[in-house]
């Protein structure tokens, strides 16, 4: 096939200036056709992708950092993938699970069911994004227990529907005028190591002791449906809990009969070294949400939980027009034999291994990274005015960012404070690619 991707060279490329001259001409023609509010964070337009570099209408090849946001975790175009869902594309395109079912969906569910942490008997849906997965997920929880209260935490990030915006935390930009917000939501403090009062290894009791206490003084743990929360938070700055946190949660929740659900639709898929990141701790959540990872860049979601939690809901009560694609079930089967056959989460290890040696050498030479965390290939660097002073430092992450931007490096930003560099590389990425990437941010700080 011409538009095949196989042997796309895994090396950095950097041909016009950055973005390139058909880039603006292309940006130039979508801000006429594209409305203002969908932003990208480095307008080069793409020609093709593979394994660790995203090529560009320029020529230029970009080192990548971001996997479209932690989704590409086996590679982009994977040929797996490729293969298997461009046979389905043939064969049917679209039923309607709700009309006329197909085997993907049971497979996907069958494997999802599996993988998930815990050996109790699961169901599982499909659906088509993270933030309905989530919303799915609060639906489920609610009709199961028969009540309302849903808790989250600062710092989360769980979407952009109406209901999504209301679990997510930060206002600008995800809800800046777009209210008014569904109730019976309420925020608590999250473990934060970095910046708990009285240090990282206090974080965890104390942080749960503060949450227990709020839930069941101005909520009644008797009213919560569920606790939702991201086992690593994403867009909120790879906030890790404090090691402890997670599990006193679960067990305040299955004390109460309150759902205790994992957002992992950003660490999910072996992105963390783990199948999921709950696994790290040994936390078995009741209901587990899941998109991003799933199906190698198709868009597809998922809630997996306690059959007799996701199987309270009427006949009817849950579904989708296209939740569950035939085209991205096959493309997630692909995915989930490529995960475990090329034993990708040994491989995220290994890549976050190289990243936090890599990264707090570095941190040891500039004193506004404050803070080197995650776990895997989900690794960030919190930076901050230095000298001691943990004042969020969002004027030098954007100068990095255009550093490495502009030496053919895709890297993202995160967190409350907009002070935060996230690095998702894709598992399948070279150690060459990987260890070049991080010399171009090593020389972004120099040059500070
Ligand atoms: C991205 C994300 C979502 C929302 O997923 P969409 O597919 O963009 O709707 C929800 N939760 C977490 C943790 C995410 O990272």
């Amino acid at each position: 096939m011409a538009t095949s991707n196989a042997g796309l060279p895994q090396k950095r490329r950097i041909v016009t200036e950055i973005p390139g001259p058909k880039s603006k001409a292309l940006q130039e023609r979508r801000s006429r056709a594209v409305a203002k509010g969908v932003g990208s964070v480095l307008p080069v337009y793409v020609e093709r992708a593979d394994r660790g570099i995203v090529q560009d209408i320029d020529g230029n090849a970009f080192i990548d950092f971001g996997s479209g946001i932690a989704v590409t975790n086996v590679g982009n175009a994977n040929p797996e993938v490729v293969a298997r869902a461009s046979e389905q594309l043939a064969r049917f395109t679209h039923t309607c699970f709700m009309v006329n079912p197909y085997e993907g969906y049971v497979e996907v569910c069958e494997a999802l069911n599996r993988i998930s942490p815990g050996t109790h008997e699961k169901r599982s849906i499909l659906l088509n994004s993270g933030a309905e997965a989530v919303e799915n997920a609060v639906k489920i929880a609610r009709n199961a227990t028969g009540r309302q209260a849903v808790v989250v935490f600062d710092h989360a990030y769980h979407g952009r529907t109406n209901l999504t915006m209301a679990l997510t935390a930060k206002n600008m930009p995800y809800k800046q005028g777009f209210g008014p917000f569904a109730g019976e939501v309420y925020r608590m403090p999250m473990a934060y190591p970095f910046r708990w009062p009285t240090g990282p290894e206090n974080c965890g009791p104390e942080a749960a002791a503060q949450a227990i206490d709020q839930i069941t003084k101005q909520i009644g743990a008797e009213n919560v449906a569920a606790v939702l929360i991201e086992p690593i938070q994403g867009e909120g700055g790879f906030i890790e809990p404090g090691a402890g946190f997670l599990p006193a949660i679960v067990e305040f929740c299955r004390a109460n009969g309150i759902v205790f659900v994992a957002d992992e639709v950003q660490t999910g898929f072996a992105r963390t070294g783990d199948l999921f990141a709950c696994e790290h701790e040994d936390v078995v959540p009741d209901l587990i949400c899941t998109a991003k990872g799933i199906a190698g860049g198709l868009p597809l979601a998922a809630v997996t939980g306690r059959s007799e939690l996701m199987d309270a809901v009427h006949g009817g009560g849950l579904g989708g027009t296209y939740g569950g694609n035939p085209a991205a079930c096959a493309a997630a089967l692909a995915s989930l034999e490529t995960i475990e056959n090329d034993r990708l989460t040994e491989r995220a290890r290994a890549i976050g291994a190289t990243m936090l040696s890599r990264l707090r050498a570095l941190a040891e030479r500039h004193d506004v990274i404050g803070d080197v965390r995650g776990r895997g290939a989900m690794i960030a660097i919190e930076l901050v005015a230095g000298n001691g002073d943990r004042t969020p430092n969002p004027t030098v992450l954007a100068e990095v960012l255009k550093h490495c931007h502009a030496n053919g490096l895709i890297l993202l930003s995160a967190g409350t404070y907009g002070n935060v560099l996230r690095m998702l590389p894709p598992l399948v990425i070279s150690d060459e690619l990987l260890d070049e990437g991080l010399s171009v941010i090593e020389d972004a700080f120099a040059r500070l």
